[in-house]
This record gives structure tokens, sequence and C-alpha cells, in this order.
């Protein structure tokens, strides 16, 4: 195991990743920027380096300051979250040349997967079953784009294979606005990635957001711990989300499951992946993997009982699984609601002091948070405060204390996302499970 870990990281997931390391007995150290010097975890950490000023692109992104800072205090491995540069290939391969370990998948893997062309092609051919649409990029000849929506069927998606969280997507209904659609979403693409390449979808007009957790070690062993159910969402953001998906059967888990184990292993996949779905009329359809930890991961952990930044740690340490499939059994149910910084009906961030603090407790409820009374939000990053997760022996048992947890929550005087979710938690249709991807949506327009 590691002796010493960095994190390249802030906020909640930076204090998630270092209790898991303090449970292995891995010392650990703290990068931040300037606007984060006092936070909690900071003072946690075994060693702390400043590398920079509060916005992301000097500090957290700054791929220099890390490594010296990795350097100056000799760690051996660096765990770089979720968002930043969790899925930078370029960095990957930057710290693994530099001779410490990437705790993540390898930096070719985290570049195809990355390349939503590449990454859609590799997965069905692995055997994951994906949205139907094109093979590959999208033709340059317009009677042959014209040919291959026809093919596909309207409505149809023109997405951009260097996209991501939400952009460089445009549905497109008529061949009357295909070209146009096409023209549109490349000359974007080109300038927000870097990369204009784009390919066409059918579009799925009420899905679920279905996905499902794989943990793979270097010795070629990969399992699957089942899915979870991230519908609700506002702009492609999470807003909650649950373990297990409702209505999904054990069969189909187990169905859906071993293909993505199978895939993982096919790939040479190791760590932790998530292999994104959209669910529709019984049908699973894969849109993208995302190689690094999720946010939603511990509604994984409340069903399973595995500490899944452990066991990353473990492979990435290059430990051999500890579990085979059938050792993972899922019991009850989780919910996770994102406590964000930001006005709950306009969803403007909203930075500054935390007066005060009450955090709810009692059976089945966990606070991943590196929030404190007195603690000031600083403006440049995600607005992302804490996550509640609540768990039960059964869903309504977990709806149930969900809905206790909300009620005792206070955080004052910042605005938070915590009366948004009391409001949904009344709503019938999310109270019965299996909303779309669009409910979120439709419930603010109603309300
Ligand atoms: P990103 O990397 O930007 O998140 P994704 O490919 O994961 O891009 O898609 C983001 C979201 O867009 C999905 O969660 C879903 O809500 C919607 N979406 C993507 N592809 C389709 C499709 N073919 N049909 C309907 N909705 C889609």
């Amino acid at each position: 195991m590691f002796d010493k870990v960095l994190i390249a990281n802030r906020g909640e997931v930076a204090l998630r990743i270092m209790r898991a390391c303090k449970d292995l007995g891995i010392k650990t150290v703290a990068v931040h920027s300037q606007a984060d010097r006092d936070a909690k975890y900071v003072k946690l950490a075994d060693e702390s380096v400043c590398i920079g000023p509060g916005p992301a692109s000097h500090s957290y992104l700054h791929v220099p300051a890390i490594m010296s800072a990795a350097e100056v205090t000799d760690a051996e491995a660096i765990h770089p979250g979720y968002g930043f540069l969790s899925e930078n290939a370029d960095f990957a391969e930057i710290v693994d040349s530099s001779g410490l370990t990437f705790i993540g998948p390898s930096p070719d893997l985290i570049r195809t997967m990355g390349d939503k062309v590449a990454a859609k092609r590799t997965m069905k051919e692995a055997g994951v079953p994906c949205v139907p649409g094109s093979d590959g990029p999208i033709p340059d000849d317009d009677d042959e784009v014209r040919r291959l929506a026809r093919e596909v069927g309207y409505p149809v998606m023109i997405k951009a294979s260097g996209g991501g969280g939400g952009k460089g997507m445009r549905v497109v209904h008529t061949e009357a606005s295909l070209l146009n659609a096409v023209a549109m979403t490349k000359a974007e693409a080109g300038k927000a990635f870097g990369n204009d390449t784009l390919y066409l979808e059918k579009y799925l007009g009420q899905p679920r957001h279905v996905e499902f957790q794989v943990l793979a070690d270097r010795h070629g062993n990969a399992i699957h711990l089942g899915e979870r159910d991230c519908s609700v969402q506002r702009r492609h953001q999470k807003l909650v989300e649950e373990a297990p998906a409702p209505g999904i059967t054990p069969e189909l888990r187990r169905e859906l499951g071993e293909r993505c184990a199978e895939a993982a292993r096919k790939i040479g996949y190791t760590g932790l992946g998530t292999y994104e779905f959209l669910y529709e009329d019984g049908d699973f359809f894969f849109i993208e993997m995302n190689t690094r930890l999720q946010v939603e991961h511990p509604v994984t952990e409340a069903v399973t009982g595995l500490d899944l930044v452990a066991e990353q740690l473990r492979v990435a340490a290059g430990e051999p699984l500890r579990y085979r499939q059938e050792d993972i059994e899922l019991s009850g149910w989780a919910f996770e609601c994102r406590i964000n910084a930001e006005d709950p009906e306009t969803f403007s961030p909203s930075p500054g002091r935390i007066d005060h603090l009450h955090l709810p407790g009692g059976p089945g409820v966990r606070i991943d948070s590196h929030a404190y009374t007195s603690y000031v939000i600083p403006p440049f990053y995600d607005s992302l405060l804490g996550k509640l997760v609540v768990d039960g022996e059964s869903r309504d048992v977990a709806f149930a204390r969900l809905s206790r947890a909300l009620e005792e929550f206070i955080v004052g005087d910042v605005k938070t996302t915590i009366p948004l979710h009391k409001r949904l938690l009344r709503d019938g249709r999310f109270q019965n499970g299996g909303v779309d991807i669009h409910f979120l949506e439709r419930f603010l327009g109603e309300e």
C-alpha cells in the first residue's frame, strides 16, 4: 500500500479521499489554493502545500505546481478526485512518467473514453448496448448526413465527440433543420473543445439515466457493484441520486452489470469506472463512460457496504480485488441529495460565510461535507457544499429518513438547494420513483 498520497482536489471530495487514506493508514498531502487555505481538510491533512491563487486555472488545474508539491512532499501517488484533472489523460501521463501512481485507469483509456466516438466504438465492440446512430463520426457529405439521419429516424441528436458537461449537443426534429444544426454544433464544438468531430444518435424522448459502477484491478479481474438512478437533473447536472434504480430486476441488473464488467476486462480497464446509460422501455443504451470516482458513489457504498475510495486505492497500489462477483450483495436502498450553495429558485451561486450550520443525524444518515460554521464559500469553484446520503432497509424507509434529515438540515445564511429537495420530496411522481431525465425541468416549470 502507498505510504503517502497527494490529493489533487478540494472541497468535499478532498475530505472524502482523506478519510479513506486515514482508514488505510496512508499519510495525506493536501494541495490548496489561497482561497482554500482555511479549509477543514487542509488542517486535517498530514501536510499541505499552497499551489496558487483562487482561480482553478492557477491552482487546481496548474499541473507544474501540483507535480512540484508531490515532489517536495515525497508523495507516491496522486488521487485526482472528480472534475479538475481527473479525466485529463495528459496529466495522468505526466504523473506516471514521473514515477508516481495516478489513481485511475491508464492514460490511454482515459483518452479513449474522453473521445465519445472512440468510446462508443470501443463499448460496442466489447458487447455493451449503445444508442443507435452513426458508426463513428458523421460524414462530410450533406446527402450522406441526410441519409444517415433518415436511417436512424427523427428526432436525432447531433453530439460533439469531445463534448462534456452537457454541452455540444443539439436535438433535430426534421430534415429541414438538420444541416444547419450540424454546422452550428460543429462551430461550437471546435471553439469549446478544440475538436469539431460530431456524431449522430437517435434522440430518446423520455429516458431515465441509469449508470453501472464497475471496479477492476490490475490483474484482469472486474466486478460490477450495481446501478444508480440519476435521472433527477437540471441542465444535465444531477441533483438527486438513488441506488438501486427503481424497477430494475435482479436479472436485468445481473445481465447489464456482467456485460459492463466483461467489457472492463476486455479493454484492460483498471480502478473505478461508471458506465452511463439511457434506459427506456426496458432497454439500456450506453452514452458515455466516466473514468473516475463519481460524486454519487456513496449511494453504492450504502447498498454494497464497500468503501469505494479505499478499494480504488487498493487496486491502484496493485492489490487484487478482494471480492468476487458472488460476494457482492445489494441490500436496502439509498438516496443522495446534493446540497449546493445556490439559490433554489434561480440556481445562481450563493458564495459567502456560513453563519450557522446544523447537520442532521440519526439512523441511516451520512453527511459528506467540508462545510463548518464560519466557513466562507469561495466564489471560484463548483457550488457543491456537501451531500446528504440516507439509507434504509427499503425505499420507503430511506425516503422517510431523507425527509426527516432535510427537515433537520440548516445552513444559514447562504442559500442552498435544501428547500428545493424538500419540495421535490412532496411530489407524487418522485415519491413513486422511476422519473425520466426531463422530470425536474417539468417540475420546476409547473412550480
Ligand atoms: P456529457 O458528457 O456532456 O454529460 P452525455 O453524452 O453524457 O454528455 O449526455 C448528457 C445528457 O444529455 C444525458 O444525461 C441525457 O440527459 C442527454 N442525452 C444524451 N444523449 C441523448 C440521446 N441520444 N437522447 C436523449 N437524451 C440524450
